[in-house]
């Protein structure tokens, strides 16, 4: 393995530039800078939740578009409870420190902002809460380039994973906590060393959760299915988005419901979405054609009006996108 150094971190299309800003500790500093110690909580434990929200470059108006950018921030508010995180800033403040960061990097292509609150303090043993009642807690965020996170253009082969999707009880997959990354991590791994583009994962009790680290969507008979929120999904932002656009763009209603495995192979379409998968459509699960193998009709609508609405290039959801311009 090619040694990597801080300076050079591959991400996918684009070079993290390490003099760039991020926000830590209160203040605007180089990404160089910002360390943190071996001993933190939530590097020992994966105590720590976080975000991930897209910007778009709009080549025609020189602005960026930072999408539902609010949303993002209600859902880390929520998921700070469950770790008994103590999140100082309100939403409107980590948005405005958001908009500020991305004015300091003023960067020029499609972007990833990643804002991440953890367990900082440095005290060994797992409780969230130290036993004088001390509660350190950090909140940060960076901004790196990224490009498509996985392929959107040529439709994905996908399986069904060997390893299962955590349980609500266990290490809550609502939360977005930096731990339960590990699940994704074995699913998305095996997935690529077996030779598949993703993979879909089931929970315990044989029902569809959703990708490794997107939502799941079908299509059948015309109609869109996506899974329950009580079967171990993550309640994307993109799922909610997906589900308002095909409603009120092209009247289609979502069946959101329990799904059997083998619905995954009789359906007509299927694709992921996500901040990350955006809009990625699926052509074979477990090496069976879905539909008729190729990208699907509905898939392709959805893709294209998705893209014109986070670029903010659509008037009537222009309220979803922040417009950053430098
Ligand atoms: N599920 C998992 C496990 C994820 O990590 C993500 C990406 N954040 C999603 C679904 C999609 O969520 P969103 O649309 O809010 O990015």
């Amino acid at each position: 393995m090619p040694k990597q150094t801080v300076e050079k971190i591959e991400v996918p299309k684009g070079k993290v530039d390490m003099e760039n800003y991020c926000y830590f500790n209160d203040e605007f500093i180089p990404l160089k800078d910002a360390k943190i110690s071996l001993m933190t909580h939530a590097f020992q434990y994966g105590t720590g939740i976080f975000e991930g929200i897209r910007c778009y470059w709009n080549e025609e108006d020189k602005t960026m578009y930072i999408f539902k950018m609010k949303e993002h921030y209600e859902r880390l508010t929520n998921n700070s409870k469950i770790l008994m995180l103590e999140l100082k800033h309100s939403i409107d403040e980590m948005c405005k420190l958001t908009v500020e960061l991305v004015k300091k990097n003023k960067p020029t292509t499609d972007t990833y902002i990643r804002p991440n609150v953890f367990k900082s303090g440095t005290i060994i043993g797992p409780s969230l809460i130290n036993k004088n009642g001390s509660n350190p807690t950090a909140f940060s965020i960076y901004t790196i380039p990224l490009g498509d996170y996985v392929d959107i253009s040529k439709g994905l082969h996908v399986c069904v994973s060997s390893w299962t999707r955590l349980e609500d009880n266990a290490l809550p997959p609502r939360g977005k906590i930096q731990g339960s990354y590990v699940n994704t991590a074995l699913a998305k791994t095996e997935a690529l060393l077996n030779g598949y583009d993703d993979s879909i994962v089931l929970s315990n009790d044989g029902h569809v959760s959703e990708g490794s680290a997107m939502n799941l969507f079908l299509i059948k008979e015309g109609q869109l299915i996506t899974s329950l929120v009580s079967d171990n999904i993550l309640e994307g932002v993109t799922r909610s988005t997906i589900i308002e656009l095909a409603k009120n763009e092209f009247n289609i209603e979502t069946e959101i419901r329990k799904i059997d495995r083998t619905e995954l192979y009789t359906c007509d379409e299927a694709f992921f979405c996500g901040t990350g998968a955006q809009v990625s459509p699926i052509i074979k699960i477990d090496h069976r054609n879905v539909g008729n193998g190729k990208i699907g009709s509905t898939s392709k609508k959805l893709q294209d009006l998705y893209f014109d609405v986070v670029k903010g290039k659509h008037s009537k959801y222009k309220k979803w996108c922040t417009a950053v311009k430098y």
